[in-house]
């Protein structure tokens, strides 16, 4: 089988290449349905981290074409997602790495990488019912934070954006109130619906250092969370440590190294997924073809207005 596939070829500049792929005994050979373009991969498009040529892509979901020799737990026709690069037609995958999705899931919208790192974070902020969530920055990762916490047994969830649309999304989703930051004051806000006593955590998904920092205000006196789900491009200018101290905080930097296992977050997600717990068709705003690649690095980049989520189609 032969297959197209992009590498990162210099910094800023992707190439497709062509190349033959067999699945070894262990392995299913996935014809790719759609794989996420992820913000982490902006630090290898801009020559921070990897050598180039470079294979990116982790976000990828598709449906088993071929089997490895010993594979005996999949069928072709299978549609499956997990940790499988990527920017690629098809792809090799080791069974161990990816689940099966649900027959009435599209594959285009299966991916689940970004959804195993949503339940590494909801694992991190160790939710009891009742809580006060604050989720600040509804892009994707914020979005599907909230449809994982929706529940009436929290006691608020209060989602902070500077875009009115989507706060919109939030509230569709299971936030219960919505701050823009640029029309009034956020710690006042979260104050007033809290009685004073403010959020048990929070959820940080802007990436901007500056709102991580803002988040010290927002948290509760003794151990409140800030869970930092970010990669933070851009560090704070200042970073209240005498805040922290003073309220006992905790800060979470609940990336994937953070989780305890990430095969059980994956499975965790799937599930969800397939039950349909988390919308992710809804989410994708952005598609591109597996030849349009530098263009869709370039739209993740720069996003422009009303992106939330943005996908390769190869
Ligand atoms: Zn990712």
């Amino acid at each position: 089988m032969k297959t197209r596939k992009a590498y990162l070829v210099e910094n800023g500049h992707f190439e497709i290449r062509t190349e033959e792929i067999i699945p070894q005994r262990e392995q299913v050979l996935v014809k790719v349905a759609s794989c996420g373009l992820c913000n982490w991969e902006l630090n290898h498009w801009k020559g921070r981290i990897g050598q180039n040529p470079q294979f990116l892509g982790h976000e990828a979901a598709g449906i088993v074409v071929e089997l490895g020799e010993n594979v005996t737990e999949f069928s072709v026709g299978d549609k499956v997602t997990g940790f499988m690069g990527g920017f690629s037609e098809y792809v090799a995958v080791p069974t161990w790495n990816v689940f099966k999705l649900a027959e009435h899931i599209n594959p285009v919208y299966g991916f689940s990488e970004p959804l195993k790192c949503v339940v590494t974070v909801i694992t991190s902020a160790k939710a009891r019912v009742g809580d006060v969530a604050v989720i600040v920055g509804c892009g994707a990762m914020g979005l599907w934070c909230i449809q994982a916490l929706k529940s009436d047994a929290m006691q608020t969830i209060i989602a902070v954006d500077i875009d009115d649309k989507r706060l919109a999304l939030a509230k569709k989703y299971g936030a219960m109130h919505c701050i823009n930051p640029s029309k009034v004051n956020t710690s006042e806000s979260i104050a007033k619906i809290t009685q004073g006593r403010m959020a048990d955590f929070v959820i940080e998904g802007t990436g901007n250092g500056n709102v991580l920092s803002e988040c010290i205000n927002y948290v509760k006196h003794g151990r409140g969370k800030i869970i930092a789900m970010s990669s933070y491009e851009r560090l704070p200018e200042k970073f209240n440590l005498t805040a922290c101290v003073e309220k006992g905080i905790e800060i979470i930097f609940a990336h994937p190294s953070y989780s305890k296992n990430a095969y059980e977050d994956l499975r965790r997600a799937v599930n969800l997924i397939n039950k349909g717990v988390f919308k992710i068709e809804e989410l994708v705003t952005h598609k591109f073809s597996l030849d349009e690649i530098n263009s869709a690095f370039q739209t993740l980049e720069n996003k422009p207005d009303g992106y939330i989520k943005g996908i390769i189609i190869p």
